[in-house]
């Protein structure tokens, strides 16, 4: 476990960044994570499970038991393969998906590759995003720039949601990643804080329609936690201080994200919880 940082070294990366190159390495619960049987037997598709917060799930799911399935950019085959080794080493089952979920058509086979490998899929995790805030104001949002954010976080969340409801049964749990965004927009990310108040919106939305056939849907708003996206789409400066104006005055690790999704995707601990969002932020309100 590291000892929590308050302060990170200035560093940059080019999206979608990767893990090996961060100062600190994020704590993505490898040491400390300890599993309880919770999601035994359960099947679940990751997307953007390669590193950070997906990361961090994909080794809590698979030492409570449950086989996976991770989505994630091909560039990022050696994030994606070494947490195929943790899962491994869980003694799960660990199925490797790279593909671009702005293309629909990859999107949903995704979906059903991923059906196939694990015979079934009980628990989707929609968690792959992206953003850009090297920037200071909406009028430097490109048209670029709004279609890589509002493909990857939007687009592929109904495509990839609707494939996955082709096989979801009675028990099943849909998370969504939202983010403190939704609440506290950032005049830096106003492409990618919209996409998280729709994500919320989609959430209680998805959750009305779904309820009567058993699927619960529900979201988790991170706030800054330390992750590749971070290095890769901030300012150095903002790297600097980043997570020093939540209340508990530091950015969290992806291994304080993880008990959250278990909890949700646990049909009997969360068996009554769905259209809720569920905030790790350190601090930050969520209403
Ligand atoms: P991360 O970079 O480790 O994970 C994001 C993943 O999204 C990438 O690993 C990548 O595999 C995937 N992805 C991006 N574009 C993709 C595409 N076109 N096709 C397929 N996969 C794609 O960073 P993270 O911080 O762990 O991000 C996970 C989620 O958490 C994101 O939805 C992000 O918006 C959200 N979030 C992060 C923070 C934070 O401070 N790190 C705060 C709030 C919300
Ligand atoms: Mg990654």
């Amino acid at each position: 476990m590291t000892d929590h940082p308050s302060s990170f070294p200035a560093q940059q990366q080019e999206p979608p960044g990767l893990t090996a190159p961060m100062e600190p390495q994020p704590d993505h619960g490898e040491t400390s994570y300890v599993g309880h049987g919770r999601l035994d037997g359960k099947r679940a598709l990751i997307t953007g499970g390669d590193s950070g917060i997906g990361r961090a799930v994909a080794i809590a799911y698979a030492r409570e038991g449950a086989d996976v399935a991770l989505s994630y950019l091909a560039e990022e085959q050696e994030d994606a393969e070494e947490t195929a080794r943790w899962v491994r080493e869980a003694g799960r089952n660990v199925t490797l998906l790279p593909g671009d979920l702005r293309d629909e058509e990859t999107a949903r086979k995704v979906v059903r590759d991923a059906v196939e490998a694990l015979g079934g899929l009980d628990v989707l995790v929609n968690n792959a995003g992206f953003q850009m805030a090297r920037r200071d104001s909406i009028a430097d949002v490109t048209t670029d720039e709004l279609d890589r954010v509002f493909k990857t976080n939007l687009y592929s969340l109904f495509w990839v949601t609707q494939e996955a409801l082709k096989h979801l049964r009675e028990g099943a749990s849909i998370i969504n990643v939202s983010s403190i965004q939704a609440y506290q927009p950032s005049t830096t990310l106003f492409d990618y804080a919209s996409t998280k108040a729709a994500i919320n919106n989609f959430t209680v939305n998805l959750a009305a329609e779904v309820g009567e056939r058993g699927i619960r849907v529900n979201a988790v708003a991170p706030g800054p936690i330390w992750t590749p996206l971070q290095p890769a789409t901030q300012s150095e400066e903002k790297i600097e201080k980043f997570g020093q104006d939540t209340p508990l005055g530091r950015a969290g690790q992806p291994a304080e994200c993880a008990p959250a999704f278990v909890f949700l995707a646990n049909d009997a601990d969360a068996s009554f919880v769905s259209a809720t969002v569920l905030g790790v932020t350190g601090g930050k309100p969520v209403f």
